[in-house]
C-alpha cells in the first residue's frame, strides 16, 4: 500500500509528484500507456511557462518535469487506469495490466481530451486526413491545402505551425469574433498562407477513403458550400477526463470534478483533484502545475491526520515492495 497515488502525467500530475516526493511520500504516478505527458506533448513552442525566456518545446518541458519528479523518488508507471475504488480509507487503483495498487490518498490529474465535432465523417476519416494533433500529423500534409477548425489559441497556434508544411490553411470559425488572444490572432493574420472563413460550421467531411473537402454551413445565411481541402485539423477545445470517477466523485455543471473552494478536496475524503480536470476556465500549463502543488499539500496535510497505524502500514508495504529481502531481514532481527 502507498501513501499516495497520482493519476495523470501532465503539469498537474508531475508537479504534485515533485511536491509529494520531496515530502518523502514516495508517490506512485500512473502516466498512461499511450499519452504520457499530457496535452503539452502535442504542443510545439511553449512561450509562456516562466523560467524559459527562449521558449521550450512542449515534449521537452514534460520530460524535464518527469525527470524532476523521478529524481526525488516518484515511481512512474506507464499504464492506464482501468477502474478505481475511492471509497473508504484505503483506495484502490486497478491498471490495464491487471495489477491493483492501494493507497491512503489519491490525486486525480487526468486533464482533458480533444473535443470532437460529433460528425460520423469525423470518425470514418480519422487518421485519413482528420486529425486533432498538428504536431503529430502536420508533416503528412506537405504542399496541401488544409482546414483548421476553431477560433481559440490552439487553432491559431496550430494553423500557424501547419503553414510550415501546407501551402494553404483555411481557419474555419463558427463565429465572427475569434476567442484567441490578440497576440496569437495577430500572428495568424500576418501569415499569408492563412485565410479565415467566419460564421461557418462544418456539417460534413467528404472523401471516400481520405478527406477531399468540407461541407460548410453559413450561420448567418444558412447557405451550404463545399470547401476543397486535403485534410482537416480540429482544435475546438477539450473536455475534462472524468469517466473513471463518474458516480464516485461529484462533478460541476461544467463537467469538471467539484472541489471545495480554492482547495483540491473532492467530495470523497482522501481524494484530491488538480489541473484541467477541475478547471473549465484557465487551463494553462502553469495554472495546472500550481493546482498540482495545492493537491500535494492538501494530500500531505490529510495524511498527517490519519492514525499512525495506517501510515506505518503504508510505509512498511512501500519499503517491502522496494526491497523485500531487506525488510524481511529487518523484521526478523
Ligand atoms: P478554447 O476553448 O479556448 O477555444 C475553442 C474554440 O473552438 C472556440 O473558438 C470555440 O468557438 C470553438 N468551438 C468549440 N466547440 C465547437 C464546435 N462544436 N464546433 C466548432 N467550433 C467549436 O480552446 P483552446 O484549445 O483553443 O484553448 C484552451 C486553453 O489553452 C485556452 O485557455 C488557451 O488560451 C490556452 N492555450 C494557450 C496557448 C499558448 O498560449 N501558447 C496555445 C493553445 C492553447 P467559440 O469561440 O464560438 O466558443
Amino acid at each position: 500500500m502507498r501513501q499516495i497515488i497520482i493519476i495523470g502525467s501532465g503539469p498537474a500530475g508531475y508537479t504534485a509528484a515533485i511536491y509529494a516526493a520531496r515530502a518523502q511520500l514516495n508517490p506512485l504516478l500512473i502516466a498512461s500507456s499511450v499519452e504520457a505527458g499530457g496535452e503539452l506533448m502535442n504542443t510545439t513552442d511553449v512561450e509562456n511557462f516562466p523560467g524559459f525566456p527562449e521558449g521550450i518545446m512542449g515534449p521537452d518541458l514534460m520530460m524535464k518535469m518527469q525527470e524532476q519528479a523521478e529524481k526525488f523518488g516518484t515511481e512512474v508507471v506507464l499504464d492506464d487506469v482501468e477502474s478505481l475504488d475511492l471509497t473508504g480509507p484505503i483506495k484502490s487503483v486497478t491498471l490495464g495490466n491487471g495489477e491493483t495498487h492501494e493507497a491512503l490518498s489519491v490525486i486525480f490529474a487526468t486533464g482533458s481530451a480533444y473535443r470532437k465535432l460529433g460528425l460520423d465523417d469525423e470518425e470514418r476519416l480519422s487518421g485519413r486526413g482528420v486529425s486533432w494533433c498538428a504536431t503529430c500529423d502536420g508533416f503528412f500534409f506537405k504542399g496541401k491545402t488544409i482546414a483548421m477548425i476553431g477560433g481559440g489559441d490552439s487553432a491559431m497556434e496550430e494553423a500557424t505551425f501547419l503553414t510550415r508544411f501546407a501551402d494553404k490553411v483555411y481557419v474555419v470559425y463558427r463565429g465572427d469574433t475569434l476567442r484567441a488572444s490578440k497576440i496569437m490572432q495577430e500572428r495568424a493574420f500576418a501569415n499569408d498562407k492563412i485565410e479565415f472563413i467566419y460564421n461557418s460550421t462544418v456539417v460534413g467531411i467528404t472523401g471516400e477513403n481520405a478527406v477531399d473537402g468540407l461541407t460548410l454551413k453559413n450561420s448567418v445565411s444558412g447557405a451550404e458550400s463545399h470547401l476543397e481541402v486535403g485534410g482537416v485539423f480540429i482544435a475546438i477545445g477539450n473536455d475534462p477526463r472524468t469517466h473513471l470517477v463518474h458516480k464516485q466523485l461529484d462533478l460541476t455543471p461544467d463537467g469538471t470534478i467539484a472541489v471545495a473552494g480554492r482547495t483540491s478536496k473532492t467530495s470523497q475524503t482522501g481524494v484530491f483533484a488538480a489541473g484541467d480536470v477541475i478547471d473549465p476556465t484557465y487551463r494553462q500549463a502553469i495554472t495546472a502545475a500550481a493546482s498540482g502543488t495545492v493537491a500535494a499539500l492538501d494530500a500531505e496535510h490529510y495524511l498527517s491526520t490519519l492514525p499512525q497505524a495506517l501510515l506505518s502500514q503504508a510505509v512498511l508495504s512501500q519499503a517491502e515492495s522496494a526491497a523485500p529481502s531487506l525488510v524481511t531481514a529487518t523484521l526478523s532481527n
